[in-house]
């Protein structure tokens, strides 16, 4: 595992950002727990992105469908049937593999091979390097290129018709090793379904089974009729929900980028047919829009279109962000066609149509949706924003600090008043009368415990934007504090009044909505 991902792993556990599940019994695998800062980090995501996407359009409107739904609605929505990964266990090693996932990285390593080609004709073309002429002419690159294609239309070819043979037979083809033990020495490859089941009380003397829902989208799905009566909304309008989801994922080694309980923030936005290239540009934009406003440089963002796409999509395509372990998808952005709501109406039998009125016609709306996992957008925010950087202390030394680089509006607190030192009530009792004031606005801490430079250090460490100083002066002299800012570490002296202020309007989510 990479140092900086080693390194994010464990300062979430140190500052209660990130827990394993049931840690004293070992943990629970691919199962994590939120700390008291991973809390306010997680409300705060959601938060920003719930009055993104719901209060700033006023098309848009929420919904909380339960966990549990029919099992008729994971029938309808190819669940049951489709929901599969391919796995394959390695018999030297006892590892379990995503059989497309191993062919993924084996494309990747090639992929690393040209990026190393281009990288060293850069250097020795200096300026007047062509890379797009460099890769279409150099021999080498071609032949790398041309099989990573190759590659990849066997993958989508098996992954299309569900052969598990075929991808197999790539396997072997391609000489793929286990990444533990190094043998090719494998199982046949299997569909696994990723959905778990449990079951309901008693009907009737009968269990009827159940499965916790994998994704949040099918409860606005069968929700679409109710919606759109009460809400008396006009298509094109979006229904937007966030809540849990489960897949019994074959391989989770990736901290909370792939658990086996996760949280979605789905938008389902309901169209008319043939307008979804319109709108399906129109969300990429917006979407990608949405993590630019964070502060994420466009170098670590980047769209990745689907060419194997899912039973109930006719164009698909993920942001993906650069994870310390390469780039992968964040949120997925799905042209769904009519395919759910037209599922679910025959199944139900029950009509799950639109009147339009601006075509005087009755039918079934098409789906744009927008879908992005909480848990992976804090690991992004985390892996963007923790930092060491090499600072002047005090007495102007170079020190090395740990820093995150939160956006203000995702920190989890946003001021810590301190009193310059802890036994002097003077001082710590108008730093807590600050503290009571600010914390009816925004959620602060106060500390009085170590050195100011340890208290200094322990709130950059947990992202928190602004420290408040109450010191000697304040008492004495003229009621002002010294307002600290995390990152450029500017120090200056302002009253209270104007301390709030400054807090207030750079930590409001206003502050990125408008
Ligand atoms: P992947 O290919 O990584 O398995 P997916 O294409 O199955 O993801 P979707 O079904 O499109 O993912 O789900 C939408 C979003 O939900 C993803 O973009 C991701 O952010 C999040 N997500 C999906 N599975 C998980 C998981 N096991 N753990 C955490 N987040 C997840």
């Amino acid at each position: 595992m990479d140092d900086q991902f080693k390194k994010i792993i464990s300062h979430a556990k140190e500052y209660g950002f990130v827990y394993p599940s049931s840690e004293i019994y070992e943990g629970l695998s691919a199962v994590y727990d939120y700390g008291p800062m991973g809390v306010e980090l997680k409300n705060n995501i959601k938060s920003y992105w719930w009055k993104s996407m719901v209060q700033m359009h006023d098309n848009i409107v929420g919904l909380d469908a339960a966990i549990f739904m029919h099992p008729k609605t994971w029938k309808a929505s190819g669940h049951v049937d489709a929901f599969n990964d391919p796995m394959i266990d390695n018999k030297d090693s006892n590892k379990r593999y995503r059989a497309d996932v191993l062919v993924e990285d084996h494309i990747a390593k090639i992929e690393a091979k040209v990026n190393k080609e281009v990288a060293k004709a850069a250097k020795r073309f200096g300026d007047s390097f062509d890379e797009a002429q460099y890769k279409s002419t150099n021999p080498r690159v071609m032949g790398y290129l041309d099989k990573m294609q190759g590659i990849q239309d066997r993958l989508n070819e098996a992954m299309k018709a569900g052969d598990m043979t075929a991808m197999k037979t790539l396997i072997e083809d391609e000489g793929i090793v286990c990444p533990i033990s190094g043998t090719k020495n494998w199982t046949e490859v299997r569909q696994f379904n990723l959905m778990f089941s449990t079951q309901l009380g008693n009907i009737a003397g009968e269990e009827t089974a159940l499965y916790l829902r994998p994704e949040t989208a099918q409860g606005i799905f069968v929700n679409f009729l109710n919606v759109q009566k009460t809400t008396r909304q006009k298509i094109p309008f979006g229904i937007a929900q966030i809540g849990k989801a489960f897949r019994n994922e074959i391989v989770a080694r990736q901290f909370i980028f792939r658990m086996r309980e996760f949280e979605q923030m789905e938008m389902q936005f309901f169209i008319q047919p043939g307008t979804e290239m319109k709108w399906y540009e129109y969300w990429k934009e917006t979407r990608m829009k949405w993590h630019r406003s964070l502060g994420t440089p466009e170098s670590h963002l980047r769209f990745h279109k689907h060419e194997n796409l899912a039973h109930y999509a006719n164009a698909a395509a993920d942001i993906e962000f650069q994870f310390p372990f390469g780039f992968k998808e964040l949120e997925g952005i799905h042209s769904r066609t009519d395919f759910d709501l037209g599922s679910h109406q025959e199944l139900s039998g029950k009509k799950l149509q639109y009147f339009d009125p601006e075509l005087n016609e009755n039918y079934v709306p098409y789906v744009l949706e927008t879908s992005i996992g909480c848990d992976r957008m804090f690991l992004a925010m985390l892996s963007e924003s923790l930092q060491e950087e090499v600072v002047p202390d005090s007495k102007g030394n170079e020190t090395t600090r740990t820093v995150m680089k939160l956006h203000p509006v995702l920190a989890p607190v946003k001021a810590a008043i301190l009193p310059l030192v802890k036994n002097k009530p003077a001082l710590t009792e108008h730093a807590k009368k600050i503290f009571d004031e600010l914390k009816l606005y925004t959620n602060c801490q106060y500390d009085e415990k170590d050195a100011i430079g340890r208290r200094y250090r322990r709130q950059d460490a947990i992202g928190t934007p602004y420290c408040i100083t109450v010191d000697f002066e304040t008492i004495e002299d003229d009621g002002k504090v010294t307002l600290r800012d995390r990152d450029s570490l500017e120090q200056k002296r302002v009253t209270v009044a104007e301390a709030k202020a400054i807090i207030l309007e750079n930590c409001s989510e206003a502050s990125l909505l408008g």
